[in-house]
């Protein structure tokens, strides 16, 4: 039998160990900080957004296989899209690792493969590690100068 979990776990550990967009591009114009002290995953997110369309996207830090491949993931399904695009998309995935029936359940199609942090719901402690770079990439677009911790 195809078994889903195993090609979650596969994508997710291929991100986590060849991480995309790794790095800080020269032509940033916004970052933010974000830091999750109980597992200890801390990152940076560089964002250059013109007109409101997130052109460039990268990131740069350490931490557990979820919230590497997390970033990973994110920084590809965010580039090219516009601030309340990919804010939209947040809200999706939010919903997706922290509801049992997500609320717009019709539309995870467009979460792509960012579905593979579905079953990081049964585990309440790894949804920060999942959801710590979308926190801190909002925290960019925002402006944000201080530290966004999960805490
Ligand atoms: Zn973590």
């Amino acid at each position: 039998m195809f078994d889903l979990r195993e090609l979650y776990q596969e994508v997710i550990l291929d991100h986590s160990k060849s991480p995309r967009n790794y790095g800080r591009p020269a032509n940033a114009n916004c970052q933010a900080h974000g830091d999750n002290p109980l597992c200890g995953d801390r990152l940076t997110v560089y964002l250059n957004v013109q007109d409101g369309v997130v052109k460039e996207i990268a990131f740069e830090g350490s931490g557990c296989a979820i919230s590497m491949a997390s970033a990973s993931l994110m920084t590809e399904a965010v580039r090219g899209k516009t601030e309340v695009e990919a804010r939209g998309l947040f809200k999706r995935f939010h919903s997706l690792v922290t509801e049992a029936e997500p609320a717009d359940a019709d539309d995870t199609g467009a979460l792509d493969k960012l579905t593979v942090f579905a079953g990081v719901r049964e585990f309440p402690i790894r949804v920060k590690c999942a959801t710590l770079p979308w926190h801190t990439f909002t925290g960019a677009l925002d402006r944000r100068v201080d530290m966004i911790s999960t805490e």
